[in-house]
């Protein structure tokens, strides 16, 4: 398989194609700069590769262990890592679901210090979606479009190196 400086190189080199093709879909330079910023991020720390040991996963730091049950629970280059339909529609569920159960752990304990009682479900749920609004209202339903179809190229870019990459050894093995 390609390497990790492979897919590294790979995603730096496919930036300033990905901001062509970008601006000529868009015509709106935000918007551009939104995926350019998003296929990078999903080539370096959101991508496939997260279902393993590797640098993607090593790049989270501290915060590495939000992507150990991934990486447990997915094998490694299985369709719901790797594949073009599911890999990165998996990975924005699953990060979404794991901030927000932080978030309501930390609802959760801050009501119980501040006011000394458990909040209850529905206080928990009302402060998740409280919290939902929020974030789409201040970033704009284009802006996080702009930036899933980013993470989308950025892990497309990923699989089909590694799919290439499949392919030319068969061949080789051909031969
Ligand atoms: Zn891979």
């Amino acid at each position: 398989m390609p390497s990790g400086r492979t897919h590294d190189l790979v995603t730096l080199l496919s930036l300033a194609p990905t901001a062509v093709l970008a601006w000529t879909l868009t015509r709106d330079p935000a918007t551009s700069a939104l995926v350019v910023a998003a296929t990078l991020f999903g080539g370096l720390m959101f991508g496939p590769d997260l279902d393993t040991a590797s640098r993607q996963y090593s790049r989270w730091g501290p915060l590495r262990f939000i992507w150990w049950p991934y990486r447990v629970f997915f094998a490694h280059r299985s369709r719901w890592s790797h594949g073009l339909l599911f890999g990165t529609l998996v990975r924005v569920f699953y990060f979404t679901g794991i901030v927000a159960l932080l978030l309501i752990a930390g609802v959760y304990l801050r009501a119980l210090f501040v006011h000394g009682a458990a909040p209850g479900m529905t206080e928990m749920l009302e402060a998740w979606s409280a919290i939902q609004r929020e974030i789409e209202s201040a970033v704009g339903r284009r802006a996080m479009l702009a930036v899933v179809a980013g993470l989308w190229w950025g892990a497309a870019i990923h699989t089909l190196l590694d799919v290439l990459a499949s392919i030319a050894r068969k061949l080789l093995d051909i031969f």
